[in-house]
């Protein structure tokens, strides 16, 4: 029988957001340093045995959600096997993938044959030369190649998210609305958040998407949206057209109490709250032959260290971690 998890002030954990690898392909300056690669060793990360034992326990406790995630997962060896096995797993019924798609073009039948059924593909520039200055020298062919590998797999819907920041790239999201009109995909604003000091040193650029979509409003008529999914975007409908664009803002309008969800890290350590340190260490108990009891009843003691809210605001010097270590 399953006992849903439920925090402290009655939140359903229903969403696992599951970082298979701290490596990333591309060095997006707000989330890790140029140069940077002082990664976790492989040996650190959970292997599949023990991924699938921890998502197997979450299912019994009633999570059904799970997204794979990073750094960047499709630097992560073998991943459709480990998105095979989670999808098999009792009580997951939706098993979904974050990736910046720059490898997504070998991998999309694949991954789409193993399970995952929808996919969010970060991107904050539809400029060659702007692509690569942001993420530190990638190659914006190689996205555009793997978002349309993902649309030919079959994807549905397949999600644009864009963190706009001020004189980086927010002249841009009247063509990213274009784009996404253009080729069938759902967008997603997302503001900039103080995470690790490459997220607080582009705060810099900080720009209220309030302010973005007061401008989108003035060329595009834009109707109430819904978008299924649970997440904390709030949607509007372009008229005319399939587009919804969903508006993440966790800075500006904070979504803290309906927040549904916990991060596991690579290397097995439980994140309660993007925004706050919180964590339960798992893998001691994977390695030290803890029961299925045992890990359930951890679980249970994490949750509830879940804290009311983040604190990207009144204390934006909080989180020392990159994005990348605990998964975006
Ligand atoms: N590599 C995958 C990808 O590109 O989607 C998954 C991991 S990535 C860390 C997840 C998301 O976090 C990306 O959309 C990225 O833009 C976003 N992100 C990273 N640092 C951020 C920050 N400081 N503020 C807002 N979003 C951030």
């Amino acid at each position: 029988m399953t006992t849903q998890l439920t925090d402290r002030l009655g939140r359903k954990i229903e969403y696992l957001r599951l970082s298979v690898t701290d490596r990333c392909d591309l060095r997006c300056f707000y989330c890790l340093p140029k140069g940077f690669r002082d990664f976790e060793p492989p040996d650190e990360w959970l292997d599949f045995d023990e991924l699938e034992r921890v998502i197997a326990a979450f299912a019994r406790l009633g999570t059904h959600r799970v997204r794979l995630t990073g750094g960047e997962p499709l630097v992560r060896r073998n991943l459709p096997e480990l998105a095979a096995r989670l999808a098999r797993l009792p009580g997951i019924d939706d098993l979904s993938l974050s990736t910046n798609a720059t490898r997504m073009a070998r991998h999309a039948s694949e991954l789409r044959a193993a399970g995952v059924s929808r996919i969010n593909v970060s991107l904050d520039s539809l400029q060659a030369e702007r692509f690569r200055e942001i993420t530190g020298g990638g190659k914006l062919e190689k996205v555009i190649n793997g978002l349309r590998a993902a649309r030919d797999a079959g994807f549905a819907p397949i999600k644009i998210n864009m963190v706009v920041m001020k004189g980086v790239n927010d002249d841009e999201v009247e063509a990213m609305v274009e784009f996404c009109i253009e080729h069938g995909f759902t967008l997603r604003f997302i503001e900039t958040m103080p995470v690790g000091d490459t997220g607080r040193r582009a705060s810099d650029h900080f720009l209220d998407l309030q302010e973005v979509k007061a401008r989108l409003a003035r060329r595009f008529e834009l109707l109430p949206g819904m978008m299924p999914g649970g997440g904390p975007a709030r949607y509007v409908q372009v008229a005319g057209s399939d587009l919804r664009i969903g508006f993440i803002t966790p800075m500006s309008q904070h979504f803290c109490d309906t927040c549904n969800r916990v991060r596991l890290a690579a290397d097995g350590t439980l994140y309660m709250c993007l925004g706050q340190s919180h964590s339960f260490a798992l893998r001691p108990l994977l390695r030290g032959g803890a029961s299925d009891a045992e890990l359930e009843a951890a679980i249970r003691q994490a949750i509830d260290m879940k804290p009311e809210r983040h604190e990207f605001i009144d204390k934006p010097g909080q989180v020392i971690r990159f994005m990348s270590m605990t998964g975006g």
